[in-house]
């Protein structure tokens, strides 16, 4: 007798949606055919960066619950390029049958700073100290500063990246003017300004059945609060890395994601502190493209629909990413190009001075000799960023 089987273990879903159509909806897009999922981007534009890779595109903003609604209509699941969404909507899509990966619950870590603090915090894991205030004449502003051994951090609650919505005061008068600056947009955390020994990140996936699958931790190299660098393996002793592995997982878990989790850690003398999180790929884990055996893409992919999670192992001993972003003249990608050992990534977004366009990645078995060739090509592109 012909026995046709319906794999009833492998329930995964092939129609995936994505809410943004940047660069991380780009990535997500030319990865989809190797792991048999088809994507729909909710795109601003149709000259968004993702319409290009993924094969529909539905246009609206990430902020209208009804454009995220119609999304949902063409797929099985929607997963998310940013964290710029309204999680009240979310939650709205959720109640009405949406399948959110991660969920709006998970979501919330990554969109809302003041609550991720406190949620971790009360969990128990390493954060700054913080404050969350709406102006620099609530009460508990001067006693706070005044537990601090110099100037904080200032961070609005919501809504920042690359550093943008993150400032350094010098001094106390400074420290007020700025919590008003940026308070005029909503909540800001004034955070306890600590000595970096360095910054590491751990990339985690979790998939829909909670199995859970850790990227080697990796050293991450910022210049004016944006990622200039990341290079695998981190910089750091074996014991560090492990608690790096266990803060992931333990995060991961109490999170409850699905999807990539990336953490970005502060290496301090008292060992690591959190950063921050995103629910989402993430820059650090761009070299897994041709540096591991399942990228962040592949696997976030693998993750929301509902397939197990694919090998993390790196490919190489050692993996160096470098961003690439806009100088003073218009790019030159095929200088980039011309530098042997060079994978070179371009976003296809409109050059800008400043603006990260694309990222480079070397290979090998030389950590300096990959470190000199991603830079190499970065700087044929006309990347200006500080070389470190
Ligand atoms: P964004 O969300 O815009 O990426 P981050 O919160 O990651 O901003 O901050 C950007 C950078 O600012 C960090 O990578 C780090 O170099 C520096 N920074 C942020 N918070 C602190 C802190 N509490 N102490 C010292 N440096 C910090």
């Amino acid at each position: 007798m012909l026995c046709v089987t319906d794999h009833p273990a492998e329930h995964h879903v092939t129609r995936v949606g994505v809410v943004g159509a940047g660069q991380l909806a780009f990535m997500m897009g030319e990865a989809s055919p190797g792991v048999g999922v088809s994507i729909t981007v909710l795109a601003a534009t149709p000259d968004d960066p993702a319409v290009a890779t993924c094969d529909h595109a539905v246009i609206g903003d990430a902020h209208d619950v009804d454009a995220i609604e119609r999304l949902s209509e063409e797929v099985d699941v929607v997963t998310f390029d940013h964290e710029l969404v309204d999680l009240v909507h979310l939650a709205q899509l959720e109640r009405r049958g949406v399948v959110l990966r991660p969920s709006a619950s998970s979501l919330r870590f990554a969109v809302d700073k003041t609550f991720q603090r406190q949620a971790l915090s009360d969990a128990g894991l390493p954060v700054p100290r913080f404050l969350a205030v709406n102006s620099s004449r609530e009460p508990h502003v001067s006693d706070f500063l005044d537990t601090l051994n110099g100037p904080p951090v200032l961070k609005a609650a919501r809504g920042g990246y690359d550093g943008r919505g993150v400032l350094f005061p010098a001094s106390r008068a400074e420290t007020l003017a700025m919590i008003d600056e940026l308070s005029a947009k909503g909540e800001v955390l004034i955070e306890e300004r600590l000595d970096l020994l360095g910054e590491v990140a751990q990339l985690v996936v979790r998939g829909n059945d909670g199995s859970i699958v850790l990227y080697p931790l990796v050293t991450t190299v910022q210049s004016d609060g944006m990622c200039v660098e990341v290079r695998m393996p981190a910089e750091v002793s074996a014991q560090l890395a492990d608690d790096a592995a266990a803060l992931g997982r333990r995060i991961a878990t109490l999170i409850e994601v699905v999807g990539i989790l990336a953490i970005e850690l502060f290496v301090t003398t008292a060992g690591l502190v959190i950063n921050e999180v995103a629910l989402r790929p993430h820059n650090s884990g761009h070299w897994t493209i041709e540096g591991s055996v399942t990228s962040q893409f592949a696997n976030h992919l693998r993750a929301v629909s509902g397939q197990p999670l694919g090998d993390t192992s790196p490919t190489h001993a050692y993996a160096v990413m470098v961003n690439l972003v806009g100088g003073e003249e218009p790019s030159s990608l095929d200088a980039a190009l011309r530098v042997p050992g060079a994978f070179v990534h371009d976003y296809a977004k409109s050059w800008r001075p400043g603006r990260k366009l694309g990222h480079v990645t070397a290979l090998g078995d030389d950590a300096q000799l990959a470190h000199v060739t991603a830079w190499k090509s970065a700087r044929a592109y006309g990347t200006k960023t500080r070389e470190t």
